[in-house]
């Protein structure tokens, strides 16, 4: 049994020769990140270590959130961060940082909405009997005891989104069907904060929308094991993919 993550069937959707690239030849590329994944690791960072904070009942004060921010981007910088667009500097991309945290601590301050785990590990069992089964990692989880529902939260720090789309979402909602089984959980909200536009949006799903996700899911999963082929699908997000150096397509 291969255990799936929500990144690896993604990759198969978005392009089957990186999908190849990633995690039949596990190619090591030589980039190790972009500018833009390395921003949005260390603003996750400290996220996540301001709500340990919240959870210890310690509250935490903007300055400490920001000085947490900077530390951990020094201590991990490294040279071969790649700068995808040539006009913009890493100074551009670390007050970027420093923007997010201030945004969303204003408008989130007290943090008083009960969050109750941190890179919260969900087992997605898609037809209960261990065949098919999907791990993910939930940025934050909120339950409301008043009215019950439980909240998953996402960081993104990219571009924003529709709620036509973030309704289509798969992610999120797959791991809305491992908290619920876990929790025993009625009502799961997906809720998504874009940092760079200081907006908050929410989804919700169906039992019914959730049973047609796992069996598609499935089927993708079983195309995946079953394939032989992996074609290059260019697309916009070719620039931003790390295995450029060894596909033809890119080098083209
Ligand atoms: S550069 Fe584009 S076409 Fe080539 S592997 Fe990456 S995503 Fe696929």
């Amino acid at each position: 049994m291969t255990l799936y993550s929500y990144s690896r069937i993604s990759t198969f959707e978005q392009c089957p020769l990186k999908f190849k690239f990633r995690y039949i030849e596990k190619i090591t590329p030589e980039i190790e990140h972009t500018v833009e994944a390395y921003l949005g690791g260390k603003v996750h960072e400290a996220l996540e270590w301001m709500y340990s904070q919240v959870i210890k009942k310690q509250a935490p004060q903007l300055e400490d959130v920001i000085e947490y921010y900077a530390k951990s981007w020094k201590k991990d910088f490294k040279e071969n961060i790649r700068i995808v667009n040539p006009q913009l500097t890493f100074e551009y991309y670390f007050d970027k940082g420093i923007k997010f945290i201030i945004d969303y601590f204003v408008k989130n301050y007290p943090f008083s909405d009960n969050t109750i785990e941190l890179e919260h590990q969900v087992i997605i069992d898609l037809n209960n009997n261990g065949k098919y089964v999907l791990q993910g990692y939930i940025d934050r989880l909120v339950h409301d005891k008043e009215s019950n529902i439980f909240e998953i939260h996402d960081y993104k720090t990219g571009s924003i989104r529709s709620q036509d789309d973030l309704d289509k979402d798969k992610q999120l909602a797959l791991y809305s069907i491992g908290v619920k089984d876990k929790f025993n959980a009625e009502e799961v909200h997906l809720i998504w904060h874009f940092l760079d536009f200081n907006q908050k949006m929410i989804s919700k799903r169906t039992p019914e929308q959730l049973e047609q996700l796992k069996q598609e899911i499935i089927r993708l999963i079983n195309k995946i094991e079953s394939t032989t082929d992996f074609p290059a699908i260019p697309s916009s997000l070719c620039r931003w993919c790390e295995f450029g150096k060894y596909c033809e397509f890119k080098k083209g």
